[in-house]
């Protein structure tokens, strides 16, 4: 397998394929649990993602990556072949779902040492995100379990040169048709994108079996949702229909930056009324919501240099350029106390949006938008998860956001949830987070499709 992969490779890259592949099976063999066919995790306390309290001293049964029992200690028979595991006091919640990523792939195994063992990538070039996908799924690569939506779908003269700018209802089709034939999984909207073009390539996208998820500029959200699309990413589009003043904002999103300072800052000036009123409408329309609360909050404190020094930045490479290109982001968008005063006045808005979402009804699902600035891959998503815990998601909900929520916008029903028949990924926690919802970076080790990983392993890999 590896020669005709080999083969198919340019020079330059077949060294590091070769390297990939060794790297894969030394840490995956190094981790132990790979061999045996039947593994009994024994005595934790379970966070099953479906939102239920946690149970105690449970049984997770594992065969073949899948998890074929799960029950209270003694209560079921552990076969005699089987590893047994114990893990008195420690909890297990299930592999986490990151809902909105654009994947890398130095990132991949990163996901992996922070438990997140799905990813819902939602831009880059169309063929070579498949192809890392395809590693991914294939386990040539080491990472998590990888759904695309290839390049993005923007309006006419699109803000980013990979994506596909579209200026009549022909265009918008024919790109819909062009990912469908690639394989992507669900399509991606961008903010240049008009409301004229978003019903023929919503025609187009639900012919073709795809559901869209959309980052909004010209478009409100509560139009978009009516459209059909099913995520709204940052929550954009909100302040759009919230404001009553549409057009300003469809203005401003003709040039990137300028829509997106303007939506940035707009949430401050919205009122709390039509916050709720606008959270309710869009809750009954069954469209989820993907906050990326960590992005508000990392822009609305971009001038602060010690967020490139966290916690959590010591996985991201140096070379990192997607991570660590603060500097130039705020020269290209020119940001000032001014603009950052008014983001921190925006997040108690933001903050208040998904809670009354959440009271309405609302799917919230848990993404982090790494590897963008700020962002790190696999740990952002805990963060995320605290930052929803502070809009006002009980730390259960918070852990159902980043699990059942994401495979349930994926559509990907073996995910997301520990119960008999779903796929064996999951955590295994050295505290119980659903008193504190900082407990889930407090990893043990992650188990993917049954193969259990040891974050130390993996990170010896990278040095
Ligand atoms: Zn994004």
């Amino acid at each position: 397998m590896t020669d005709g992969r080999t083969a198919r490779r340019p020079d330059g890259r077949t060294r590091v394929w070769i390297t990939t592949v060794a790297l894969t099976s030394l840490v995956l063999a190094g981790c132990g649990g790979g061999g045996a066919r039947v593994i009994a995790l024994e005595g934790a306390t379970l966070i099953d993602g479906a939102g239920g309290p946690p149970k105690t001293d449970m049984v997770v049964l594992i065969r073949d990556g899948r998890i074929t029992a799960v029950a209270r200690v003694n209560d079921v028979a552990i076969p005699r072949n089987a590893e047994r595991i114990s893990l008195v006091g420690k909890t297990i919640i299930p592999g986490l779902i990151d809902a909105h990523a654009h994947v890398e792939r130095w990132a991949a195994s990163r996901y992996l040492v922070w438990g997140v063992t799905t990813v819902r990538d939602l831009h880059g070039a169309t063929d070579s995100a498949l192809a890392l996908k395809q590693d991914l799924n294939l386990g040539a690569v080491i990472g998590p379990r990888m759904f695309s939506a290839g390049a993005m779908i923007d309006g006419a003269r699109p803000t980013y040169p990979n994506a596909t700018g579209v200026g009549t209802a022909v265009e918008a089709r024919r790109a819909v048709d062009q990912r469908a034939v690639a394989g992507v999984d669900y399509i991606k909207i961008y903010t240049k994108l008009t409301p004229e073009l978003l019903r023929p390539l919503a025609e187009e996208a639900a012919t073709l079996r795809l559901p869209i998820a959309a980052h909004l500029g010209r478009i409100d959200a509560v139009t978009a949702a009516r459209a059909g699309v099913v995520s709204l990413e940052h929550m954009s589009g909100v302040v759009q229909a919230a404001s009553g003043n549409r057009a300003a904002y469809a203005r401003a999103h003709a040039s990137f930056l300028q829509g997106w300072t303007a939506e940035e800052q707009g949430w401050a000036a919205l009122d709390s009324a039509a916050v709720a009123r606008t959270a309710r409408t869009l809750a009954a329309t069954r469209v989820a919501i993907v906050p990326t609360l960590v992005v508000h909050e990392m822009l609305s404190r971009l001038d602060n240099p010690v967020l490139l020094s966290r916690p959590g930045m010591e996985d991201v490479p140096h070379n990192a350029a997607s991570v660590r290109s603060v500097p130039s982001l705020l020269r290209r968008t020119g940001w000032r106390t001014p603009q950052f005063e008014a983001f921190r006045r925006s997040r108690r808005r933001q903050d208040q949006f998904v809670r009354e979402f959440k009271r309405a009804g609302g799917a919230i699902v848990a993404g982090s938008d790494a590897a963008n600035q700020l962002l790190i891959p696999g740990y952002s998503l805990h963060e995320e998860m605290a930052l929803l815990v502070e809009a006002g998601l009980t730390p259960l909900e918070a852990i159902t956001a980043a699990t059942r929520r994401g495979a349930q916008l994926l559509r990907a029903d073996s995910l997301g949830l520990l119960t008999p028949g779903k796929v064996a990924d999951l955590i295994v926690l050295n505290a119980n987070p659903a008193s504190n919802i900082t407990a889930t970076r407090n990893i043990a080790w992650v188990m993917s499709r049954g193969r259990i990983i040891r974050p130390d392993s993996v990170r010896a890999t990278w040095r």
